[in-house]
């Protein structure tokens, strides 16, 4: 069994429903099956490279099938950012990516905020992960590995107003900067109730 096939069979196992994408255009068709089978009033995302990479976003702004609650908007107040933050923890449909999975089917993340994990854990109706095949990894230490070593200095290096060590350096230095991007985990052993979380695995290179 395949790498992909194999993880999925394992969040299956751990009640996420599961999907295989070919690459990011054909994760954002099958999401647009999803709203269409749970006609969502209102829906909204937890920030995602992977997601924003399926073009769903763009379709969310342009529809009238439902109120998008866009919570990155560069244009708004910061303080209006949040209160969009805080009001898709209760939308019908909340989507986002994962900073890794395991083969053995659970999903790790770490926030800075905490919105993206907050909306994962308790809220939504429905969930959507994105996540693309380079986020499999092996075991939960692996993924700690991977997040605090990979993802998190490649996201701190995203914001050019962010004076963290590791933007300079490339390398996580557990720092203590006012900015620090880690200050949430969360493991999602299992999706509860069976069904709320869907994965989407991309069979391609996504996200950081
Ligand atoms: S703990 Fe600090 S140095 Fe390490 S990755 Fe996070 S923001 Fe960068």
């Amino acid at each position: 069994m395949d790498k992909l096939s194999q993880c999925r069979a394992s969040l299956e196992k751990n009640n996420f429903r599961c999907f295989i994408a070919e690459n990011a255009e054909g994760a954002g068709e099958i999401i647009r099956e999803i709203f269409l089978e749970s006609s969502p009033g209102t829906v909204s995302y937890g920030d995602s490279e992977t997601l924003r990479a399926t073009g769903i976003l763009e379709f969310c702004k342009s529809t009238s099938d439902f109120r998008f609650i866009d919570t990155f908007n560069r244009h708004e107040e910061h303080r209006i950012q949040i209160k969009r933050r805080k009001e898709a923890l209760t939308c019908d449909l909340f989507m986002t990516g994962t900073n890794a999975v395991t083969l053995d089917g659970k999903l790790i993340n770490l926030d800075m905020i905490g919105n993206r994990i907050g909306g994962i854990i308790f809220g939504p109706r429905k969930v959507i992960i994105t996540v693309g095949r380079n986020k499999i990894v092996d075991s939960l230490d692996s993924a700690f590995k991977r997040v605090r070593e990979t993802a998190a200095p490649k996201n701190a290096a995203r914001h050019s107003d962010f004076k963290t060590p590791c933007v300079k350096t490339g390398r996580c230095m557990d720092c203590s900067s006012p900015k620090r991007i880690c200050n949430s985990w969360s493991i999602t052993e299992k999706s509860y109730p069976p069904g709320r979380i869907t994965v989407i695995l991309i069979d391609d290179d996504l996200g950081l």
